[in-house]
């Protein structure tokens, strides 16, 4: 059955599909550990399903088996060299740095037909079936069933990574309450690089396969809601969604492949897009372009805080005057949030700041 159920993955876009069994209890202690330590930040859901997310079984009874999936996202149009270009791109203060994964469309509409699509067709096989589909899922421990089923090892960086993809897929699942045979568990090969968390602007990584969250631009750009902390606007530098430097860096992203589908494309230009374009945007313009996007998810308003500190950044290293005049344009529209952002952004060029 499993040889079927490959085939089918393949031909619904996804790179490699394993089993994994129900008992993740040798992961307990780290979760709670990384719990107790607060390390999730105000992702509070992180917290909330308790035992229930190192027990399948418990978080959707009758599970016997998870069947995991990973499908490579890097756009099907990308160049080679597609690091040197995302570090150029980084390092270029004007321009916008959104993390490739979400540069298409959201793929957590994507996986989750394609993940229903693969149990219709082993519905159709073995008549029907108790199952749930997940993907980045807050219950779901995603990179311990990745690991378990054979998809890939828990790098440094805690992301799944594999021999033959890098670590630029998306994972899914699909707790059946059937009984598959497990698949091999993956090897670990981070052996004693720590590109990753040397590479960190904020030091997020805080010891090998630990993570603060509450320092991660990811998190910070995407799950944090309110002011972003001062301590760590300025290494925000140009990252407007997400963060993939540790991705960027890592030695076996030279095996990451492109999608499959056209879905994980580039949309509206943000692989080229500056921060000036961007903030030019209104919220019916933002709503509008980010239409079938995990972007539109993080609302006008924290997109608005994002690009405010990334353009107190640029002004830093630029001194543009049209920086200050895009900057004072949206002030008085903006929330009270998004307006401290401006007047910081401001602060960052004293000389040619109108709050000098
Ligand atoms: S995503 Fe960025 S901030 Fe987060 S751990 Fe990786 S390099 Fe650090
Ligand atoms: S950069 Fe090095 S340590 Fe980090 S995940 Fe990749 S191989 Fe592992």
């Amino acid at each position: 059955m499993l040889v079927k159920l490959r085939g089918w993955a393949e031909e619904l876009g996804f790179s490699q599909i394993g089993v994994a069994g129900v008992d993740l209890a040798a992961a307990e202690p780290g979760l709670t550990e990384w719990l107790a330590a607060a390390y999730h930040g105000t992702m509070g859901y992180m917290a909330r399903h308790g035992s229930k997310r190192s027990r399948p079984a418990e978080l959707v009874p009758g599970t016997l088996s998870v069947i995991t999936a990973r499908m490579d996202y890097l756009p099907r149009a990308l160049d080679e060299g597609w690091q040197a270009m995302e570090w150029q791109r980084l390092a270029a203060p004007g321009a916008a740095a959104v993390s490739l994964y979400a540069r298409g469309r959201d793929y957590h509409k994507v996986l989750r037909a394609r993940l229903q699509a693969l149990a219709d067709r082993l519905a159709g096989e073995i008549g029907p079936f108790g199952h749930r589909v997940f993907t980045d899922s807050a219950p779901v421990l995603e990179v311990e069933l990745a690991a378990r089923s054979g998809l890939g090892w828990r790098g440094k960086h805690t992301l799944a990574l594999s021999r033959e993809g890098g670590s630029m897929f998306f994972l899914g699942e699909l707790f059946v309450d059937l009984e598959f045979p497990p698949t091999a568990a993956a090897e670990a090969h981070c052996g004693s690089c720590k590109a990753c968390i040397e590479v960190c602007p904020t030091r997020a990584i805080v010891a090998p396969y630990r993570l603060d969250a509450r320092r991660c631009i990811s998190y910070l750009t995407i799950e944090h809601e309110g002011p972003m902390p001062i301590e760590f606007r300025a290494a925000l530098g140009n990252r407007i969604y997400g963060c993939d430097d540790c991705q960027l860096v890592c030695p076996w992203n030279k095996y990451a492949r492109r999608a499959t589908l056209p879905d994980f494309d580039e949309r509206v230009g943000l692989g080229q897009a500056t921060l000036l374009q961007l903030w030019a945007w209104n919220e019916a313009e933002f709503l509008r372009r980010t239409e079938g996007s995990a972007i539109r998810r993080i609302g006008y308003q924290r997109w608005q805080r994002n690009l405010a500190v990334a353009l107190g950044n640029a002004l830093r290293e630029t001194g543009d005057a049209a920086i200050c005049d895009a900057l004072g344009s949206r002030r008085e529209a903006a929330s009270a949030v998004v307006q401290e952002h401006i007047d910081w952004a401001l602060t960052q060029n004293p000389e040619r700041s109108p709050l000098a």
